[in-house]
């Protein structure tokens, strides 16, 4: 090809390609049109190069009328676009040709096609024991589910895109966002998914580095219809990485494909994160989950008792879920212990069973403990007689050594209020109310105090009635 031949093609593509910016959005003209480059031009064929195959397919499926326009606006009728694969090894430029016109079922025959890159097949990385059906719904997590519904019946077709959940250590994210994953391939709204957390997304991106295989990287995840990255808190600080993922994002969010992620924190509190992509984050919904309540802990082991077929009285998994509160890990690997400890050591699962596991797991085990037993070690403790606790008696040390008695009734025992006052002379619940803020104001300022009440509390837990 001679230099002037060069200049046409280069200016016819250059012309085309104005015209095809004006009716695309700026980052999909620089995604998708950008990488094309012209090669040449002979009867009544334009033949451009592009990264892949799977590229020419993308801008093939949804660009195609744009380009034909263009093409025919600035050379005329009867023109077509030829795409040739080509891709850059170490030093040879390899090509293969393909020419598809409009679309790949209508091909012209005549024109040798050979296309070795398919689309890459997606490795499954969804754990299929996430579901939506053996998630527990409680207060604490009913907006991220419900909306995790929808986006796993919907993916890329609500406002929900990206889809953000973020909360604690423990308390359902991954199997959340992995169940969008997996009932919208069930479902069948959507083909290709993949999950990732972001460590394994910047090892990958490091890898495809080093190996010279970073457009195979992008493209595989540029090919999702949903793309599910947990933990996108650890990209913090690695900026190339989060630089590759702002591309892939852009990329699928303008294909309409759904992006779901997950953090340990509001995307506007991440550090270290490039501020484009916070602001992204915050396109779409951010929804949180909390601890689980009660109910919701005790609802969560009683659905694992009857997926793994075991049999636990109610009375142990009360036990299990009032001492357990921080997180469902947890929870779980509460109950693991236990049935592990019941078959290894033979023994029927029983709250002296449960006490003996959770000794291990929780530091402290909230055992029923009666007012009495608190009003008995407090007194001791602050060397006054038990029935000043009943009296009238407004001296300072009485008062305060009830107040503090008070305190731990409420934390230890599941006595109301109006109970607790009854058992301190009939005192109403609004006393009770000032006893117990009065007691943890001063835990805040008083150091000292806060572990006299310490002590008494692991005091009062640790002797048996
Ligand atoms: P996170 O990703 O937030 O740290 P996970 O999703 O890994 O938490 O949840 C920890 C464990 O608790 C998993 O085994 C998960 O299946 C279980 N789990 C969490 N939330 C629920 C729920 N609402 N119902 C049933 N199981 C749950
Ligand atoms: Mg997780």
């Amino acid at each position: 090809m001679d230099a002037e031949q060069t200049l046409q093609i280069n200016e016819t593509w250059a012309r085309c390609s104005l015209i095809i910016k004006e009716r695309v959005p700026s980052q999909t003209f620089k995604t998708w049109f950008e990488p094309i480059v012209p090669i040449e031009l002979k009867e009544n064929k334009l033949i451009v190069g592009v990264p892949s195959q799977f590229f020419y397919e993308w801008v093939e499926e949804h660009y195609s009328s744009v380009i034909a326009a263009s093409l025919e606006e600035v050379l005329g009728q009867g023109f077509r676009l030829i795409y040739q694969v080509v891709r850059v090894n170490e030093e040879n430029i390899e090509t293969e040709f393909s020419d598809i016109k409009t679309n790949m079922s209508n091909k012209p025959s005549g024109i040798s096609v050979s296309l070795k890159e398919q689309l890459p097949p997606v490795e499954n990385t969804l754990n299929p024991r996430y579901t939506f059906s053996n998630f527990i719904m409680g207060e604490s997590n009913q907006l991220a589910r419900a909306a995790a519904l929808a986006v796993a019946n919907n993916p890329g077709k609500t406002s929900f895109n990206p889809f953000v959940i973020y909360g604690g250590t423990g308390l359902g994210k991954t199997h959340l966002i992995q169940a969008i994953g997996n009932q919208a391939l069930s479902a069948g709204v959507a083909k290709r998914v993949v999950y990732i957390s972001s460590e394994r997304f910047t090892i990958e991106f490091v890898d495809a580095i080093q190996s010279d295989t970073i457009k195979n990287f992008s493209s595989y995840y540029r090919s999702m219809d949903v793309l599910i990255v947990d933990d996108i808190q650890f990209l913090s600080g690695k900026e190339k990485t989060q630089d590759s993922f702002f591309h892939t994002f852009n990329s699928l969010h303008q294909l309409g494909k759904q992006i779901v992620l997950s953090s340990d924190k509001p995307p506007k509190n991440l550090k270290g994160l490039d501020e484009r992509l916070i602001s992204r984050f915050q396109w779409g919904l951010t929804a949180d989950v909390q601890a689980p309540d009660l109910e919701t802990r005790i609802a969560i082991l009683q659905q694992k008792c009857e997926e793994d077929h075991v049999y636990i009285p109610q009375e142990v998994i009360n036990f299990l879920a009032a001492n357990v509160t921080s997180n469902i890990r947890e929870l779980e690997g509460t109950y693991i212990s236990l049935i592990a400890k019941s078959s290894l050591e033979n023994k029927d699962i029983d709250i002296l069973l449960a006490r003996d596991v959770l000794r291990s797991i929780v530091s402290d085990i909230r055992t029923p403990v009666s007012v009495e037993k608190i009003q008995k070690i407090v007194a001791e403790y602050f060397n006054i007689p038990v029935d000043m606790f009943r009296a009238k008696n407004r001296k300072q040390e009485v008062a305060s050594a009830r107040m503090v008695a008070m305190f731990i009734s409420k934390e230890l025992t599941n006595c109301s209020l109006k109970t607790i006052g009854l058992h301190f002379g009939g005192r109403d619940h609004s006393t009770v109310i000032h006893a117990l803020q009065t007691v943890e104001d001063q835990i805040k300022l008083d150091s000292k105090f806060r572990s006299v009440v310490d002590y008494l509390r692991k005091n009062i837990e640790s002797i048996s009635d």
